[in-house]
């Protein structure tokens, strides 16, 4: 039997086209990135909910690699989902943003993997 890690349920909705976070089933409070015991209250029991994908640009950054695969710049963001859980991520290719900007999720590929990443055309 496999070995089931702390974030295959993550990758697994990304694959789907879902965004999950952990929720605690204890406490209830949500954690990202997943972590085996809840920070508030200890317990070691999780769950996966679906986020609605919507948050705010808290931060950003342009991301210049100077190597392949990764030498094509891209927006890097800190944003704080509309569930209050903090997630980083890519914006699509070309897509840029600005502090306090409205964007969504949304899956892009990348050298043939479904990666999360987040768009401004929101929905
Ligand atoms: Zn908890």
């Amino acid at each position: 039997m496999a070995v089931k890690r702390d974030d295959d349920f993550f990758w697994e909705g990304v694959d789907e086209g879902k965004l999950l976070v952990q929720s605690c089933s204890d406490c209830g409070k949500l954690r990202h990135p997943p972590r085996p015991m809840c920070p508030h209250c200890q317990s070691v029991a999780s769950e996966s909910v679906q986020l609605s994908g919507k948050g705010t640009v808290y931060s950003w950054l342009i991301s210049k690699h100077p190597t392949q695969p990764d030498a094509e710049p891209r927006t890097v963001v800190l944003l704080d989902t509309d569930e209050g859980t903090r997630l980083v991520g890519n914006m699509l290719a070309g897509e840029t943003v600005t502090v306090g900007d409205c964007v969504q999720f949304a899956v892009g590929e990348f050298h043939g993997m479904r990666l999360p990443m987040f768009t401004t055309k929101v929905a």
